[in-house]
């Protein structure tokens, strides 16, 4: 298997390297804009216990909305099923940070993988805590699933997107207007931006995701961070909504359930199989790394993990 795995992913790059620097880097929080556009890199940690690494998998990035993943399982873990009456379960056909539906949807944003439901599901995150204890929870959640304590939140990018994040803001104070965020808007932003500055890198997230290939436990410590029937739900609102307004353009080409981040961070998952990060800047028009699809793209063609 080991021999297998490794020649794909040596497949998987051959394919997508005439494309690398294709895209456009986020500009719109400068300090993303920084980012060298040529870096590529894939992880891929299967059930078993196998990883295969290739590119620059080592090199931490800015997970960005990938961190949408993790606050949503400490969210139901924390508050269960009720957090479904504050936000929902569909796809929404638009941006990333859309204002539109919330108007006509009474502050209730579509799903917690856009920004909108984000932000609440980090309100609830905050109930009954500070700013700095509820990132705190949320880097220590990560560094237990990543196995690495070096997981940390780059100050320098939350400062950048906390300084334009007027968008964001305008999302919070709406959806407070309506009754729907429970802490201070200033104080929900601040987690908000801090959690979406994580960094970490491929090889880091992919650890990271594994209980979510797993049925809800992770295969190395036998742990089990959520049930299984949650898990399964967790992956269904990634596979419909956690390429925003192109989740059915993933799903039609890759077939997993995946959630990208502005950074170029993509983690998707193969149920029962293997938990795959990879990170490339450039980005498409909707906001998804435009070579990480085309490599997950491959890369399911050539294992036939598609759940379909
Ligand atoms: N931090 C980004 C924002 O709120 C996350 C967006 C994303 O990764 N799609 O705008």
């Amino acid at each position: 298997m080991k021999a297998d795995l490794a020649e794909i992913v040596a497949d998987v790059c051959s394919s997508v390297e005439g494309q690398i620097g294709s895209g456009r880097v986020a500009d719109y929080i400068p300090a993303l804009s920084r980012v060298d556009p040529r870096k590529f890199g894939i992880a891929i940690m299967t059930c078993d216990g196998e990883t295969v690494c290739a590119g620059d998998a080592e090199e931490p990035f800015s997970i960005q909305s990938v961190s949408k993943v993790f606050t949503l399982t400490l969210a139901l873990e924390r508050v269960g099923a009720p957090l479904w009456d504050r936000v929902g379960r569909e796809p929404t056909g638009s941006a990333f940070n859309s204002i539109v539906q919330l108007e006509h949807e009474a502050g209730i944003p579509r799903n917690p993988l856009v920004n909108a439901g984000a932000l609440v599901v980090t309100d609830t995150l905050l109930d009954g805590k500070n700013p700095s204890q509820a990132i705190n929870d949320i880097v220590a959640f990560l560094r237990l699933r990543a196995d690495d304590p070096a997981v940390r939140v780059d100050a320098e990018v939350a400062q950048s997107e906390s300084e334009t994040g007027d968008r964001n803001a305008s999302l919070a104070h709406f959806m407070r207007s309506f009754g729907n965020l429970n802490g201070e808007v200033d104080d929900v932003l601040s987690v908000y931006f801090q959690q979406c500055a994580i960094e970490m890198s491929c090889r880091q997230l992919a650890r990271a995701g594994l209980y979510l290939a797993h049925a809800g436990s992770d295969p190395i410590s036998d742990e089990q961070i959520v049930s299984e029937a949650r898990t399964r739900r967790i992956n269904a609102i990634m596979m419909s909504c956690g390429h925003y307004d192109a989740s059915g353009d993933f799903a039609f080409h890759v077939g997993l359930p995946g959630k990208s981040g502005v950074g170029g961070g993509i983690l998707a998952i193969a149920p029962r199989r293997a938990s795959i990060a990879v990170w490339s800047p450039g980005l498409n028009d909707v906001g998804n790394s435009l070579v990480g699809s085309l490599a997950l793209e491959r890369l399911s063609a050539l294992t036939g993990w598609s759940v379909f």
